[in-house]
């Protein structure tokens, strides 16, 4: 007579205090106030998702989210200052002022989070999303992306082999790549820029499925994929995310005529790399400054690098409806154009010194874009930097007398 077999419930590895390097002093307050008061009215709450991953590696998150057994009203009963967004799925804002503490109920993988953000005005609310700690870890796009902080005891709770792979420095599906990607292809992207964000490799499986299903991109919501094609810039990593796009056949979808521009002009060795590269070094300068970098600018420098290394000429600017063709794989919002369209006929102003004509473009709104753009390409180029310098010193000058401010935040 046979047994049943005995089975072990699936566990996850749990990293005590001692085991890794995540203090408190680092959480943002505000986080640690939503923790500790859901946690003392009885529920689970963890610190997630990208805010865990950046504090294990030493890194400033960028946003803390939090995840809890609380469902959205129960969170708000609270918090006085908690509203709840999304129909499908319903999130709780917890408001500091202008800062947000994002909580969201466990949720298991029932719908995909790129369904849920596509269709989130639509259909009524459906409770059965809800799920476990286990089942939300393993909803989630990257073992890196998926520990939990748990507030009670200052461990780290890995379901899903986050640690050894933040050790390992390896970008990893969770799951089988291939139907990741096949339920929301924008993941691909986000592997492209978590990788070269944080200097990871892609893991060897999740990479080829990106190879084999790049294509799907096609089928994603636009506005998503507009917005992550920008998310490749901040911090100036854009070189490396272009390239690896490029390697893996994604940008011969989002842009077929980048794609084909930078094979035609060397491939690995492309001079569009070094636009990228001098760009990333403004990133990095705007970054320490606080200030962000406008998606006109990013999109001019885009457009100027597929038009040169195209064996285009980018000198007389572009026309918007030539630029429109050829950014339609991403679906950019108009005012990025006409920025952009602005900034690359700019060079006819600032190619010579301010006191021959064209003085009052200091007082138009992108005239420091401008300039930062004129020295990107110059830069990249290798050429004389002369006028643009002529037109900073310029502005500084006038702007110091006539009190000219321009506030870029
Ligand atoms: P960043 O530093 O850019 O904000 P992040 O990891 O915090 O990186 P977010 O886009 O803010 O990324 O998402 C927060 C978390 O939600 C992620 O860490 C991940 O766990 C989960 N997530 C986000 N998008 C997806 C997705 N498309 N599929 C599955 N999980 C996702
Ligand atoms: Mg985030």
């Amino acid at each position: 007579m046979f047994d049943f077999l005995k089975r072990k419930r699936n566990q996850p590895v749990v990293y005590k205090r001692s085991e890794h390097c995540i203090s408190r002093k680092n959480i943002d307050p505000d986080a640690l106030k939503v923790l500790y008061r859901l946690a003392d009215a009885g529920y689970t709450a963890y610190l997630v998702g990208g805010g865990v991953r950046d504090l294990l590696m030493g890194r400033k998150p960028k946003d803390f989210d939090v995840g809890t057994s609380a469902k959205p009203n129960e969170v708000k009963r609270v918090f006085r200052n908690c509203f709840l967004i999304g129909r499908r799925f319903r999130l709780a804002h917890v408001r500091f002022g202008e800062k947000v503490i994002e909580t969201a109920t466990f949720r298991r993988n029932s719908q995909s989070v790129g369904e849920i953000i596509e269709h989130a005005s639509e259909g009524p609310f459906e409770d059965n999303t809800f799920g476990t700690p286990e089942t939300d870890a393993y909803r989630r796009d990257f073992t890196v992306n998926g520990l939990f902080y748990d507030i009670r005891d200052f461990s780290v709770i890995d379901w899903v082999g986050g640690m050894k792979d933040i050790e390992k420095r390896v970008i990893r599906a969770i799951g089988n790549p291939d139907i990741r990607f096949q339920e929301d292809p924008v993941r691909m992207m986000r592997a492209v820029k978590f990788s070269s964000r944080l200097g990871f490799r892609i893991e060897r499986k999740t990479f080829a499925a990106i190879k084999r299903r790049h294509s799907c991109i096609l089928t994603a919501a636009p506005p998503r994929v507009c917005e992550e094609v920008f998310r490749f810039f901040p911090y100036g990593h854009s070189a490396e995310a272009f390239k690896l796009a490029w390697e893996t056949g994604l940008l011969g979808d989002l842009l077929p005529d980048l794609s084909k521009a930078i094979d035609k002009s060397g491939g690995k060795s492309s001079m569009a790399w070094k636009y990228l590269r001098v760009l990333d070094e403004l990133e990095k300068l705007r970054e320490s400054e606080g200030i962000e970098v406008s998606n006109g600018l990013r999109a001019a420098v885009l457009m100027t690098v597929m038009l040169r290394s195209g064996g285009g000429n980018a000198k007389e600017g572009v026309s918007r409806k030539v630029m429109q063709t050829m950014l339609s794989g991403i679906n950019i919002p108009k005012a990025t154009y006409f920025t952009a369209v602005l900034l690359m006929e700019s060079p006819v102003r600032l190619g010579r010194s301010p006191e021959r004509g064209h003085a009052r473009f200091i007082y138009n709104k992108d005239f420091l874009d401008a300039l930062d753009y004129n020295r990107i390409v110059l830069r990249a180029e290798g050429r004389d930097e002369r006028f643009v310098n002529e037109w900073a010193d310029f502005y500084e000058l006038k702007g110091n007398k006539d009190e000219l401010v321009q506030d870029r935040r």
